[in-house]
């Protein structure tokens, strides 16, 4: 289908793309991969009528570690984070959940900011980022730069913290925490779809009791959800079968998923449950304890 009209902008620093943003606001989207972007205008479900290209703007495309975290700049590939040695060795939930967004294809164009802010419930990256209590950079020209933590960053269905004439400029991960596991679960109806449900669990055990728990959904509300009941109930505990059954009973309990062609709520419901146990069975077994 033809896209609908409108004025195109190619900026090369970040200070002509906020000095866009600025003069055009509400009217202006910023285009990155354009893999979510490029079909909703196609359908005429986003219609800006300016675009503002990311992809020629300079100190966007970092990656790299720093003391205790990882610095992604937004205009970094998700293929290109996929296959990071820095991600491989210090974001492990990352990089387990990177190969299951779409196919390599849309992993080639679409970046890692452009899945923050883009925001789809159900997509892998926006859950891995609040299970991992990420930080998002965001700039504007009248207000430079601040810091918005993943739990407030994401706040609606397709709708985050950022404001019409911000940027994101980069993701901060913590990383490399010791005797901790982590894993990503999910079931989607076919390979490269989008998940039904997705759990991210990051795990950390010392002498032989879990000293914190953190468990992300994905697909099962208007935002990924963190499950802080069942993270408290597995405080303190033994790594057991039972304590994990427990927590991911916990984790399911309440949720009011959507219903739609793919599954009914009481199927996602089911699935929360089955793939908390999974990723916290798997994010034990990476610490070598076995339930
Ligand atoms: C067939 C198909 C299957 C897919 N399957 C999955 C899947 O299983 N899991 C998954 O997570 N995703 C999936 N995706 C989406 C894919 O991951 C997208 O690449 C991603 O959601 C958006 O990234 P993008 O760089 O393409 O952003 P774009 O499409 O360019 O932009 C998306 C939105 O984010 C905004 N934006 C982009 N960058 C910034 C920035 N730096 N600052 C502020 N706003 C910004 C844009 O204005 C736009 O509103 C799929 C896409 C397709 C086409």
């Amino acid at each position: 289908m033809k896209l609908p009209p409108f004025a195109y902008f190619a900026p090369s620093t970040l200070e002509e793309t906020l000095a866009l943003l600025r003069e055009h606001g509400d009217e202006s989207k910023l285009l990155a991969g354009g893999q979510s972007l490029v079909p909703l205008l196609a359908l005429r479900l986003a219609r800006p009528s300016v675009l503002v290209d990311l992809g020629h703007v300079a100190g966007l495309d970092h990656l790299a570690a720093g003391e205790g975290s990882v610095t992604i700049g937004a205009m970094v590939t998700e293929r290109r984070a996929e296959r990071s040695e820095v991600v491989g060795a210090q974001l492990p939930l990352l990089a387990e959940a990177m190969p299951l967004i779409g196919h390599q294809a849309i992993r080639n164009r679409g970046t890692v900011g452009g899945s923050i802010a883009h925001a789809d419930p159900s997509a892998e990256l926006p859950a891995v980022a609040v299970a991992l209590e990420a930080e998002m950079v965001a700039e504007s020209a009248q207000r430079g730069r601040r810091t918005i933590p993943a739990e407030s960053f994401f706040q609606g269905f397709f709708t985050t913290a950022l404001e019409p004439d911000e940027v994101l400029v980069e993701l901060r991960l913590p990383a490399g925490e010791s005797r901790t596991g982590v894993a990503f679960e999910e079931a989607a109806r076919r390979h490269g779809d989008f998940a039904m449900v997705g759990a991210a669990v990051v795990l950390r055990v010392e002498s032989d009791r879990i000293a914190d728990a953190r468990i992300a959904l994905a697909g099962v509300a208007d935002t990924p959800l963190r499950r802080p009941e069942a993270e408290r109930a597995l405080r303190g505990e033994e790594v057991t079968a039972e304590a994990f059954e427990d927590a991911a009973t916990a984790a399911a309990r309440d949720l009011s998923p959507p219903s739609d062609l793919h599954g009914t709520a009481a199927y996602r419901r089911h699935l929360a449950r089955v793939l908390v146990r999974r990723a916290l069975v798997r994010a034990a077994q990476r610490l070598g304890v076995s339930p």
